[in-house]
């Protein structure tokens, strides 16, 4: 493993948000020359043994992984954690609290996008969720799309389910510390997820990283499928100057709504960073 290894450590199966069965996207994987390979579903690893038994079948390098919601300065952060003991008490007791507050949000987004006259969309979007706990604002968006509201999901979340717009709810996710903690506490290790979404001020971003760091958080995503050429450089050079560990992942979610395929980011690492990687080798699942 190398700074040069065609790493896809973030992607979303049926256990979360994506449309492919952990094995399916597995398989896509390989097919699109993987060498390592993460599972990251939302808030969940229900999908984990089905991912790494899929992945060492295939010959295909493992690691653990998942992206949990966070509520940071009144904003949703996403942070990814890898290489942790899937079965770890902390982990899943978290991760299950977490998940709790989604099926009350889901019938209150519907409640408002009643108000709007799209009914029966909580009905509508059960229909799309793969895993009864993990009901989501990208199932509504399949609803919205299929039943001809929006002609794809983007202009579901410009039009609908995002803050000011009809159907959005706010959501008191996990607290960073905890977050970061659990990770830990399962020997995994703790990475921001795609910071170039965030739209943050510098100052904020700065409080974003320190803290994260200060709870033993110790990577960051560079190269993703939501980062533009120009947040590459940024992050290349954020990673840099706070000395943090470097990550790379598609955020595949499916075949017909994402830009990027699972394998198939067109960036690779800097050689100047230290990919994430090379402190998980005794983490790493590796084939037979
Ligand atoms: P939730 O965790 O229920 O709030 O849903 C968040 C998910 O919605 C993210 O993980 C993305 O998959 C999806 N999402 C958020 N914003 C957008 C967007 N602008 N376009 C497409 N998908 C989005
Ligand atoms: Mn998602
Ligand atoms: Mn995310
Ligand atoms: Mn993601």
């Amino acid at each position: 493993m190398h700074a040069q290894t065609n790493a896809d450590l973030h992607c979303h199966s049926t256990v979360s948000d994506g449309t492919l069965a952990p094995e399916v996207l597995a398989a896509r994987a390989k097919a699109n020359g993987v060498e390592l390979w993460a599972l990251t579903d939302h808030d969940e690893v229900g999908g984990q043994q089905r991912a790494m038994d899929a992945a060492l079948a295939l010959g295909m390098p493992y690691l653990t992984g998942v992206e949990i919601s966070v509520t940071f300065a009144g904003k949703v952060v996403h942070i990814v954690g890898l290489g942790f003991d899937h079965r770890h008490p902390s982990l899943v007791d978290g991760l299950r609290a977490t998940r709790q507050g989604r099926g009350a949000r889901a019938r209150e987004m519907s409640d408002d996008l009643a108000k709007v006259g799209i009914r029966g969309a909580y009905e509508g979007a059960l229909k799309y969720v793969g895993n009864p706990e993990l009901i989501s604002r990208t199932h509504f968006a399949r609803f919205l799309v299929d039943a001809g509201h929006c002609s794809d999901v983007s202009e579901v979340f410009r039009r609908y389910l995002t803050e000011g717009k009809p159907g959005y709810v706010p959501h008191r996710w996990a607290s960073l510390g905890d977050t970061v903690r659990w990770i830990r506490e399962a020997g995994g290790v703790a990475v921001i997820a795609h910071p170039g979404r965030y739209g943050f001020t510098p100052t904020e971003e700065y409080a974003l990283i320190t803290e994260f760091m200060a709870h033993g958080g110790r990577g960051i995503e560079v190269v993703t499928g939501s980062h533009t050429s120009a947040d590459i450089v940024q992050y290349t050079g954020t990673a840099q100057e706070f000395n943090l560990l470097a990550s790379r992942g598609s955020d595949f979610h499916s075949p017909q709504e994402s830009r990027i395929d699972v394998g198939r980011l067109p960036d690779h690492l800097s050689g100047q960073l230290k990919p994430v990687w090379t402190v998980l080798e005794d983490r790493i699942h590796w084939p037979a």
